[in-house]
């Protein structure tokens, strides 16, 4: 018999490995190979799983002749030639759903990291300053919190805004008013949203409609008191009218997990606010979201391997 093959190109959970395995396939394991190596591994495997790493190139999909399905064990695509894949009837896959509330709970964690100045604070701390009068803070309970694009994440931020007795300002051009209702979340017009919130967090995916959709105009709408969130994608946020608002204070702060140039280059004026706290592009990054990305995709691939 010959055995199927799969190739893992990136860590992955050890549950998703023995799926893989219980179904009688044969998994190859290297991590992170470059293109050239990839072109190697690929010769006879009927399936690849990666994560936000390696690319799959055209070049790569061309040299597998086998190739059947090809798997992110996360979300988006970004790193798949799709329209090389679609050619050749190859199968692509991945677990839009995995991290949706790893997301939502870091977007909730920076909303409280910035409004209890919990990172000035530490740095603080270490320096040896006590900073109790420069940290004062404000409480989330009673505050409108307005989500941008109420999706799969925005919808998990609500639950945890509206556990925490916060009010919800959604906006969305999809609304999905069931949802909505059992959140306790108003459909409201964009400005709107902008204007009457004290949080303001980004869930949208990154489209043509949606690139820089916070710029100067926008953020001239929001509170001075407000916050600003986005763990969505950087170029949602226009970054030089952000740090222009944060220089002349037309935003209270904000806290960012995502950038339009990742890593964000050492030294960014973004670094320099006090009143900013910054992540590195972590929002899926728990322990549970991997799992859940990994089993996903390897029941998907099994599924289509076996038919
Ligand atoms: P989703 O598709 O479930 O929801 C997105 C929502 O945005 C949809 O309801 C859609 O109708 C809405 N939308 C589209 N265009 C809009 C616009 N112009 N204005 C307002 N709303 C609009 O997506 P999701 O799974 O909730 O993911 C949301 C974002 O989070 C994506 O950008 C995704 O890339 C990002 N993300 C980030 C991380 C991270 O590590 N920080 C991890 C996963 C996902």
């Amino acid at each position: 018999m010959i055995e199927v093959k799969v190739l893992v190109a990136a860590p992955l959970h050890e549950k998703a490995i023995q799926i893989l395995k219980d179904a009688g396939l044969e998994v190859i394991y290297e991590e992170y190979p470059e293109e050239d190596r990839l072109v190697e591994l690929v010769k006879d495997v009927e399936a690849i799983i990666v994560r936000s790493k390696p690319k799959v190139t055209r070049k790569v999909i061309e040299s597998a002749p086998k190739l059947k399905v090809i798997a992110r064990a996360g979300v988006g695509l970004d790193n798949i030639d799709v329209e090389a894949a679609k050619e050749r009837g190859i199968e692509v896959v991945n677990a839009p759903a995995a991290s949706s509330r790893s997301v939502a709970e870091l977007a909730v964690a920076l909303m409280f990291a910035v409004a209890r100045k919990i990172a000035f604070a530490d740095r603080k701390m270490r320096e040896g300053v006590w900073a109790k009068k420069q940290a004062m803070g404000i409480e989330l309970e009673g505050k409108t919190l307005g989500i941008i694009g109420f999706g799969r994440i925005g919808y998990q931020v609500a639950k945890i805004a509206r556990a925490l007795g916060m009010n919800l300002l959604l906006y969305d051009p999809y609304p999905n008013e069931e949802r909505a209702k059992e959140v306790g979340g108003k459909f409201v017009d964009l400005e709107t949203l902008l204007r009457e919130s004290d949080i303001v967090t980004i869930h949208v995916p990154l489209l043509e409609s949606t690139y820089h959709l916070i710029n100067e105009e926008r953020l001239k709408l929001m509170k001075k008191s407000a916050i600003l969130i986005n763990t969505s994608r950087g170029a949602v946020v226009d970054t030089n009218a952000l740090v222009k608002a944060l220089e002349e204070g037309w935003i209270a702060g904000a806290g960012l997990d995502v950038y339009e140039e990742e890593p964000l280059p050492k030294d960014h004026p973004l670094t320099k606010f006090d009143n900013v706290v910054l992540t590195p592009h972590i929002g899926a990054s728990t322990v549970e979201a991997q799992e859940r990305a990994g089993v996903e995709v390897a029941e998907k691939v099994v599924k289509i391997l076996k038919g």
